[in-house]
């Protein structure tokens, strides 16, 4: 049995106490989120502590969108990992298209990053997923394979069991456009397939792969339905409680 995982990317969005807020009402209605369904939490860098501390006990994670590629030193305005997992950090989202986009993430960095996530014991939550004019030539498969033998098939089997794979179409992500659930289905069959055949079928079944792109309360339970999606990542919707909580109760 894979772990059910329901992830919000909040990005830029909340300051430091609409965030406390948020979390403090997801809190209040995790009772109705039955089940094992990890719950994770991704705020700005600046709302960690604050959430960290005010999740403690319950059964929300919480994430950080990034981190450096390199463990100290001169880095302005970085965040490490050393200082992430110190604070209670568990998740790391890496590879996100937003960064690759605007902040032009190398493969070297994304995988540098996976690697220093991994060897402090954090779960990096590794984002792949193809643009809108790759899908239209039809080569998203070629694409998405190819972002995934840059980073994390570089990994040993014994650590790419513990990565999480977020596929989400960058057509999809804030667009309001959501891949179909047959679309999301098709590529998360393509992803396990192509893991089973670069290390095992074992370790394709046990790695969680979460579909990312206008997930919300009224699609997510036809694309969580899909036999390899195994949760979300979501962004836009994870900013609304009620949203949120629907979509983790839609497994
Ligand atoms: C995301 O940013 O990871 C995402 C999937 O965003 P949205 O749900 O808003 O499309």
């Amino acid at each position: 049995m894979r772990k059910k995982i329901a992830a919000g990317n909040w990005k830029m969005n909340t300051t430091p106490a609409e965030g406390v807020k948020l979390v403090s009402e997801i809190l209040g209605k995790v009772s109705e989120v039955e089940g094992d369904v990890e719950l994770i939490v991704c705020p700005p860098y600046t709302h960690l502590a604050t959430i960290l501390d005010k999740v403690k006990g319950s059964r929300i994670m919480v994430g950080a969108q990034n981190c450096a590629w390199e463990l100290s030193g001169a880095f302005t305005g970085e965040i490490s990992i050393t200082t992430l997992k110190e604070m209670g950090v568990t998740h790391v989202i890496i590879g996100h298209s937003e960064r690759r986009e605007f902040f032009h993430e190398s493969d070297e960095m994304m995988l540098k990053k996976v690697r220093l996530t991994l060897s402090h014991g954090l779960i990096p939550i590794f984002c792949i997923g193809e643009k809108l004019a790759e899908r239209e030539k039809g080569i998203q498969f070629e694409v998405v394979v190819k972002q995934m033998e840059k980073v994390v098939y570089q990994l040993s089997e014994d650590d790419l069991k513990k990565v999480i794979i977020a596929y989400e179409p960058v057509w999809a992500i804030g667009t309001g456009k959501t891949a179909t659930p047959e679309q999301a289905q098709d590529m998360h069959g393509f992803i396990r397939n192509s893991i089973s055949k670069q290390y095992s079928s074992a370790v394709a079944n046990t790695i969680p792969i979460l579909y990312g792109g206008s997930v919300k309360g009224a699609n997510a339970k036809e694309i969580f339905s899909m036999p390899d999606v195994d949760g979300g990542l979501i962004g836009g919707a994870s900013l609304s409680v009620s949203e949120y909580i629907e979509i983790a109760k839609s497994f």
